[in-house]
């Protein structure tokens, strides 16, 4: 089978063919050396708990994207339950850390399946998908210049792979009247940068996005530094199915086809 996205009754819901896996477990790989070896690995359900959400301010922030968890309870009605969708990786990171004092800068590598209610779903806007993560707790310096200097080095293997990236400063669509001003506020501070591509003819997507977080997580769970100060974030996420998307869009369906440095990047056999 080719490599594919196939597509169910649910919009923005597919099934993946084994070819396309190929291309995502090549990403995985090569996505990895963007850390160090011995970064810890975390993998995460698709969900977390509603607690954790809540206490980030996601539910506030983009209620229109939050997937929630209606289940029947000991007495037999339905009833929302402790659980929400994930929907982004680096919130199952913090809570790990709650009210620890960190030895040093920490990092860590989560692979993450999210959901999120998106209203549209053109090629490459998927509401189940999957992204991995870097994830840095540091010091405010430190954690920017890591974000900046492991985008582009993402950059450069992205460009090893044919893909020509734009850098783009952006804001999450933070929602009301009074998230407007955090919106601004995300872009003139540059909190958000995004690597862009083709994922289809004429539908240019975020395939990467970097950001800094300040303290917000270090100061709702908690962590700090070995000095004692809160601790700043920082991650790095990649869409794996966009960025197989991107590819095929890139180098055509025909992966055996693709270009020698490409395929010995994403560990794809030679062409038979
Ligand atoms: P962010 O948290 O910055 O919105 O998303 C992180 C990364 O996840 C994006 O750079 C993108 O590659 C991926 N992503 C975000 N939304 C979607 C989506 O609707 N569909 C897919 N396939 N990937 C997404
Ligand atoms: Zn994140």
């Amino acid at each position: 089978m080719k490599p594919a996205l196939v597509p169910t009754p649910a919009a923005g819901v597919h099934l993946s063919t084994g070819g396309f896996e190929a291309v995502v477990h090549g990403l995985a790989s090569a996505l990895s050396t963007l850390a160090a070896p011995d970064v810890p690995r975390l993998r995460t359900p698709p969900v977390i708990a509603r607690q954790t959400i809540e206490e980030v301010g996601y539910h506030e922030s983009f209620p229109h994207l939050l997937g929630r968890v209606f289940a029947r309870t000991d007495g037999g009605a339905l009833a929302e339950s402790d659980l929400v969708l994930l929907p982004a990786g680096c919130y199952c990171v913090y809570p790990v850390h709650a009210g620890e004092r960190l030895h040093g800068p920490t990092e860590v590598s989560v692979e993450a399946t999210c959901f999120r209610q998106e209203a549209h779903a053109e090629p490459g806007r998927l509401r189940s998908f999957r992204m991995r993560e870097f994830v840095r707790l540091d010091t405010a310096e430190r954690c920017l210049a890591w974000r900046d200097d492991r985008l582009a080095a993402a950059r450069d293997l992205l460009a090893e792979l044919g893909l020509e990236t734009t850098s783009e400063v952006a804001s999450d669509p933070f929602f009301g009247r009074g998230n407007r001003l955090l919106r601004k506020l995300q872009v003139e501070r540059e909190l958000k940068v995004e690597l862009c591509a083709e994922v289809a003819p004429g539908q240019r997507q975020a395939v990467a996005s970097g950001n800094y977080h300040t303290d917000q997580f270090g100061r709702l769970f908690a962590i700090t530094g070995p000095d004692g100060a809160v601790a700043h974030t920082a991650c790095l996420a990649f869409g794996y199915e966009r960025l197989a998307l991107a590819l095929l869009h890139r180098h055509g369906e025909e992966t055996g086809r693709w270009p020698d440095r490409v395929r010995k990047t994403l560990d794809l056999e030679a062409p038979r």
